[in-house]
């Protein structure tokens, strides 16, 4: 019966604003000066981060469709999923009766 603490705010990925549990919701660390994760270059692919990006970057929210588009991007490459595809903004317990 606890109640969620929600935000709101834009996915990382696709930009749209939606609502999540700052607490739980799945982030992916993003460069402010680049826009992109620290090791994912212009073109996309993974590169070595350019020195002072991982310091600078920030964690941004991923909403529960981008999580779910980038886990299944991950395992076409044969890797393992990486993000929570939970949504945290949904009531984690429903009421009784
Ligand atoms: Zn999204």
């Amino acid at each position: 019966m606890s109640e969620n603490v929600l935000a709101f705010g834009p996915c990382v990925v696709h930009g749209g604003v939606f609502g999540f549990d700052p607490d739980l919701v799945p982030t992916v660390l993003i460069d402010p000066e680049t826009n992109r994760p620290p090791d994912v270059g212009p073109d996309s692919l993974p590169c070595e981060p350019a020195p002072g990006s991982a310091e600078r970057a920030v964690g941004r929210p991923l909403c529960p469709a981008c999580a779910r588009a980038l886990n299944r991007e991950l395992q076409g490459r044969g890797e393992l999923p990486r993000f929570d595809e939970t949504d945290t903004a949904a009531p984690r317990r429903a009421g009784q009766g």
